[in-house]
């Protein structure tokens, strides 16, 4: 008899997260008793500011406890809507232009779901973080990696965009400041970037999720604001990275309302709407005080010294110092190791520091490892002795 009970090759074609392999394995290794220090996963390891836990907690015992619009509700819309007019430069109307959703993940997921048909090609620059391509082949899209050079600094060019383009092209992703490489997007690139999505007729999805976390003074660039972008382009933006609310799933895709109309069909389908009472934190999170936003991306800043002064002390290691988000993406091919895959293992046994492999980044990502300093300081410091002491021991 034919085997019918053979799972869709949606999902059997794909891998699983290599980020929460990691989380994973440290959580495997700490449950057996061994010590590990965790630069793998990129979560906060901050807790959620008390005023927004308080809001949170209040609508809970208010009975918020229903279904919401889909959309999400009114307030947060609102709450969103004047962040990205003042943060952004994007006009978007809360009525339309908006849709709450559980975690950024989510709202990208339904972002390809709703503009790539089957057989589609999404241009996604790599190194890049782990769930784009996956997401992309779940809708039965094609993702083309365009691969960035380390020795450009992982700059987009127009010519690397160019190259990749088809027919059935009909989607760039860009992440800024991105995931691995800490890279932002300068005014040029910006710019390039925009003149080849016009060239080409295409639609952006721009992946702004670590817009809060930016060294050195330098603004964020949103691309939906550069001139002729906004019809083309859906913001995806969320809380879990710049308030420390990873546990709370929550975020938000901003476009034209012609293609949010079918993005909220593919939401309404398939989760609903966000949690009630995590909608009411994310309001308190947006409009209430941003000491803690601050104070959190200010320790950012000094882990982000420590760690790359700390990992540019060590044989064979560089580090460039990253323009936001909370990654240090190391070049280790002068350690003289096989691989990146090799090099974690070897951290995570000899050294008991856990990291992820550039090869979970796709091309371009070899010969360099992501540290999440994510971290306390302690950690970080103890991380790069004991970095430092495995690789003294293996002469
Ligand atoms: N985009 C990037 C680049 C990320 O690193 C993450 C973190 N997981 C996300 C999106 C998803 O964030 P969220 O927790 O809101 O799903
Ligand atoms: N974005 C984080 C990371 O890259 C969290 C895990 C995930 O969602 O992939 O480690």
């Amino acid at each position: 008899m034919q085997n019918r009970r053979v799972v869709a090759t949606r999902v059997s074609g794909i891998q699983n997260s290599a980020t929460f392999a990691v989380f994973e394995t440290v959580r495997d290794l700490r449950a057996r008793g061994v010590r590990v220090l965790d630069l793998g996963g990129g979560e906060p390891d901050f807790d959620t500011d008390p005023h927004i836990v308080g809001e949170a907690a209040t609508a809970l015992t208010d009975g918020d406890t229903h279904y919401t619009p889909s959309r999400g509700i009114p307030e947060l819309l609102t709450a969103i809507a004047e962040k990205l007019g003042k943060d952004n430069g994007i006009t978007a109307d809360p009525a339309g232009d908006i849709i709450v959703t559980p975690s950024a993940k989510h709202a990208l997921f339904i972002s390809l779901m709703s503009l790539l048909d089957p057989g589609d090609e999404i241009i996604i620059p790599t190194p890049s973080w782990v769930s784009y391509a996956s997401m992309a082949r779940l809708v039965g899209a094609v993702p083309v990696l365009a691969e960035l050079s380390a020795a450009d600094g992982f700059r987009i060019t127009r010519q690397v965009l160019e190259a990749q383009v088809t027919p059935r092209t009909k989607v760039l992703l860009i992440n800024t400041p991105n995931n691995p490489t800490g890279r932002a997007l300068s005014e040029r690139e910006a710019a390039d970037v925009a003149a080849f999505a016009a060239a080409h007729d295409l639609f952006v999805v721009a992946d702004e999720i670590y817009e809060r976390i930016r060294y050195d003074g330098t603004p964020h660039i949103s691309l939906a604001s550069l001139p002729g972008c906004a019809g083309r382009t859906l913001t995806v933006n969320g809380f879990s990275k710049g308030y420390a609310m990873t546990g709370w799933r929550l975020g938000w895709v901003s476009g034209p309302s012609d293609v949010i109309a079918h993005v909220l069909k593919a939401q309404q389908h398939t989760v609903g709407c966000a949690g009630s009472f995590v909608q009411r934190g994310g309001v308190a999170a947006l409009t209430g005080p941003q000491d803690a936003v601050r104070e959190m991306a200010a320790e950012y800043a000094e882990r982000r010294a420590l760690i790359t002064d700390g990992l540019n002390a060590l044989p064979g290691i560089r580090c460039t110092p990253p323009d936001g988000a909370f990654y240090a993406f190391a070049d280790i091919r002068g350690t003289g190791f096989p691989g990146s895959a090799a090099f974690t293992e070897w951290l995570l046994r000899e050294a008991g520091v856990a990291v992820t492999p550039g090869t979970a980044f796709g091309p371009g990502g070899e010969g360099h490892v992501r540290l999440s300093f994510a971290t306390s300081r302690a950690v970080i410091e103890e991380a790069l002795e004991r970095t430092a002491g495995a690789l003294a021991r293996r002469g």
